[in-house]
C-alpha cells in the first residue's frame, strides 16, 4: 500500500467523524494515541476516547490517532514496507516525541508489536535509543499486570488518565531521554521496567524486584487514581462516528468501582473508592451529544450506587434517548430502574450470578442468593423486557459437582420464568449464558490461588456441556480450556512470557493453529515451542503466601486497601460464613464495613442501615 492510499482513507474516515481534534505540532509534545486493534473496536472504547481528550485538552500536546489497519491494508503495508502514519495529519508514528498505547485486551498485546514493526521502531525496549519515540503503554490491562509487557515498553503507565498525563508532560521538560524515565520513575503511576532487575527462586516464583542504583525507582509503584470526581468531567464519548461496533453511541461512565468485593473481581479492587460523578455533568454532556447521537451507553460496574441514577435515567429518556446499561448488579435492580430501562427501549438485560448455588456465592463473597436472582428476573421479564445474558464462572474454590449441577438448574429456572411472561405477548426472547473458568486475577483477594490444573478445568468444561446440552432457547457459551490457559498466562505471567507475545505474533497473532513454517504449514504448539528455546511458561501457574507476584510493583490504590489483606482472609478461610471481604479489609469507615460506609457515602439520604446485607451496622 502507498502512503498516498493511506492518506485518502484516512480523510475518507475523518469525513463520518465528528469531534477529532487538529491542531499544529509545531512546539507541542507530539503524541501518537495508539489502540491495538481496528478502529471498529477502537472508537467504542471509552477509555480510548477519553485519553485522547485527556492528551489534547492541554495546551502543550497534540496529540493523533493510529489504529491496527483491517487484514488486507495490514498485508498491503507489510508487502510494500509502508510506514503507518496517525489518522489526523497523516503523519508517520515514528517522527512523534511519545507513541502511546492504550490496551483494553490481553488478547491485543500481539496486536501492540505488529504496530511497533509498522511503525518502523524495535519492538524491544533494549533495542531503541533517543532517536526513537518514548513508548508508553496504558489502559485496563496495566492496572492488572503490567509485566508481560515490561521487556517492550519504556514506560508503563499504571492508573486513571486524569491524574496521569500532567506528569508525562512535565517529564518532556527535561532534555534527555534518561532524565525524562528518571523523572517519570519519580511520578506517582509511572513504572519503568528497565529500572528493576528481576530475581526468582528456584521453584520460577519470583524472589524480588529490585530496583536499580542511580535510577530513584521506587520499591513499590503506587497506582495513579483521583481522589474525588468532584471536579472532572466523566469519560464519554467525544468522537462520534457511523463506523464502530456501537454506531454513534453515546458513551458516559455515571460511577466509577463497585464495594461489593467480590473475591475473584479485578475491577471491584482496583477502582476504589467508589466514586460517582457529579448528575449535572453527566446530563449536560449527554444534552451536548444529543444531536450526534439518540442511543447511550452507560458504562459502569455498579451503575445503581449512584445516588442519583433514577433521575439520570429519567432525564435520559426524557431527552429522547434509548438507554443501554453495560452490566446490572442483581442487589440494585428496582421496579422503577427496571421500567424506565425497558421504556428507553432496552430488550435485553445482562446480570451475573456467577454460580448456581447461595453456597458457593458466599465463598466469593457475592452475597445475593437463588431466590433473590429469580425474583430479579420475574421483575425483568414481567417489564417486557425478553432476553437475558447471564455471566458465570467455574473452577471457583470449593466447587464441587453439585454446583456445576445447580448452574443448570438455576438457568432451567430462569428460562421457565421468560417462557411464562414470553408465552403471555406471544414472542419469545432468549437466554445467553457465558461461562469461564475462574483466573485468579492478581490484585484481588484470590490473588495467591493458584489456578486450577488444565485437565480439572478441561473435566469440569466437558461436564458442563454434558449437563447444559439441548435445553431450547438457552445457548451456553463455554470457552475452551486452551482458551483459559491462554488468557491466564497473560493475566498472571511475568516478563519472561515476552518470548510467548512474540511467537504468537509472528504466528499472525494466533496463540493457537497454524503457522507457516517454510514451504508447510504445522500446528504450533506454544508451550513445546517455548520449551525448545529453553522457555518455561508453567511457572505463572504457580502461587504460595510467600511469592512476589508479578505485579506487586505497582500495588496500592487510592485508598490505600491492600488486597493482600483481604486475600490473607480469603485463603485462610474460604468456606461458606467465612468473614466478608469488606469486613475482612478493616474498619475504613464508621461502621468498619467497605461496603457500607461506600454506599453511605454515595446516597446519605437513600441508605437505611438495614440496605447492607454485608455487616451489621
Ligand atoms: S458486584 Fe462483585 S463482581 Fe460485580 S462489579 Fe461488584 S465486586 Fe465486581
Amino acid at each position: 500500500m502507498k502512503f498516498r492510499h493511506q492518506k485518502e482513507l484516512a480523510q475518507e474516515i475523518l469525513s463520518r467523524e465528528v469531534g477529532y481534534v487538529r491542531k499544529p505540532h509545531a512546539n507541542r509534545l507530539r503524541v501518537a494515541l495508539i489502540f491495538p486493534n481496528t478502529y471498529f473496536v477502537a472508537m467504542s472504547n471509552l477509555g480510548f476516547q477519553t485519553m485522547y481528550r485527556l492528551f489534547n485538552d492541554q495546551p502543550d500536546i497534540v496529540c493523533e490517532r493510529a489504529f491496527l489497519p483491517p487484514k488486507q491494508e495490514l498485508a498491503a503495508l507489510r508487502d510494500s514496507g509502508t510506514r503507518i502514519v496517525t489518522l489526523e495529519s497523516q503523519t508517520p508514528l515514528a517522527d512523534f516525541d511519545v507513541i502511546a498505547f492504550s490496551v483494553s485486551f490481553e488478547w491485543d498485546y500481539t496486536n501492540v508489536l505488529t504496530m511497533l514493526r509498522l511503525a518502523g521502531v524495535p519492538v524491544r525496549a533494549a533495542d531503541r535509543n533517543y532517536t526513537h519515540p518514548l513508548i508508553v503503554i496504558g489502559g485496563a490491562v496495566t492496572f492488572v499486570n503490567p509485566e508481560p509487557l515490561a521487556l517492550f515498553a519504556d514506560v508503563i503507565a499504571a492508573g486513571e488518565g486524569e491524574a496521569l498525563v500532567p506528569a508525562l508532560l512535565d517529564a518532556f521538560g527535561t532534555s534527555s531521554r534518561s532524565e525524562q524515565l528518571k523523572r517519570l520513575a519519580q511520578a506517582r503511576g509511572y513504572y519503568i521496567p528497565s529500572f528493576y532487575d528481576v530475581e526468582y527462586n528456584a521453584d520460577g516464583t519470583i524472589a524480588a524486584f529490585v530496583p536499580r542504583e542511580g535510577t530513584g525507582a521506587p520499591p513499590i509503584v503506587k497506582k495513579a487514581a483521583l481522589k474525588t470526581t468532584d471536579a472532572v468531567d466523566p469519560p464519554s464519548t467525544t468522537i462520534f462516528t457511523p463506523d464502530t461496533e456501537f454506531g454513534s453511541r453515546f458513551l458516559v461512565e455515571v460511577v466509577r468501582g463497585c464495594a461489593n468485593l467480590c473475591r475473584f473481581c479485578w475491577a471491584g479492587y482496583n477502582y476504589l473508592p467508589v466514586r460517582a460523578f457529579p448528575t449535572q455533568r453527566i446530563l449536560d454532556l449527554a444534552q451536548a451529544a444529543r444531536q450526534y447521537s439518540s442511543r447511550a451507553g452507560l458504562v459502569s460496574i455498579a451503575l445503581c450506587d449512584h445516588p442519583d441514577i433514577e433521575h439520570i435515567l429519567r432525564s435520559l429518556k426524557d431527552m429522547g434517548y434509548s438507554i443501554s446499561p453495560a452490566s446490572l448488579r442483581l442487589d440494585d435492580l428496582t421496579p422503577t430502574i427496571v421500567s424506565l430501562l425497558k421504556e428507553s427501549g432496552e430488550r435485553s438485560l445482562t446480570i451475573a450470578p456467577e454460580t448456581g448455588t447461595d453456597r458457593l456465592r458466599r465463598v466469593i463473597n457475592k452475597t445475593i442468593t437463588n431466590e433473590e436472582i429469580l425474583n430479579a428476573a420475574e421483575l425483568i421479564f414481567s417489564s417486557g423486557i425478553e432476553s437475558l445474558k447471564l455471566y458465570y464462572m467455574i473452577g471457583l474454590p470449593t466447587e464441587e459437582d453439585a454446583d456445576l449441577v445447580a448452574i443448570r438448574d438455576l438457568t432451567v429456572q430462569l428460562h421457565d420464568i421468560m417462557l411464562k411472561h414470553a408465552r403471555a405477548r406471544g414472542r419469545i426472547g432468549r437466554i445467553v449464558a457465558s461461562v469461564n473458568p475462574l483466573v485468579p486475577k492478581p490484585g484481588t483477594a484470590y490473588q495467591w490461588l493458584p489456578m486450577t490444573a488444565s485437565d480439572e478445568i478441561e473435566r469440569r468444561m466437558k461436564r458442563m456441556r454434558n449437563l447444559v446440552a439441548g435445553i431450547d432457547n438457552v445457548y451456553f457459551n463455554i470457552k475452551s480450556e486452551r482458551h483459559s490457559y491462554y488468557q491466564a498466562l497473560l493475566s498472571l505471567g511475568d516478563r519472561r512470557i515476552a518470548p510467548a507475545i512474540e511467537l504468537a505474533e509472528a504466528n499472525g497473532g494466533q496463540w493457537q493453529g497454524r503457522r507457516r513454517c517454510g514451504p508447510r504449514r504445522r500446528l504450533l504448539h506454544l508451550p513445546r515451542s517455548l520449551e525448545g528455546r529453553g522457555v518455561a511458561v508453567e511457572h505463572h501457574r504457580r502461587r504460595h503466601e510467600g511469592s512476589v507476584l508479578p505485579h506487586r510493583v505497582r500495588q496500592g490504590n487510592a485508598r490505600g486497601v491492600d488486597a493482600a489483606a483481604e486475600a490473607r482472609q480469603g485463603k485462610r478461610a474460604p468456606a461458606a460464613g467465612a468473614l466478608t471481604g469488606h469486613q475482612a479489609i478493616g474498619p475504613i469507615g464508621p461502621s468498619g464495613c467497605y461496603r457500607h460506609d461506600s454506599r453511605r457515602r454515595l446516597r446519605a439520604s437513600q441508605l437505611a442501615t438495614a440496605d447492607c446485607a454485608s455487616c451489621s451496622a
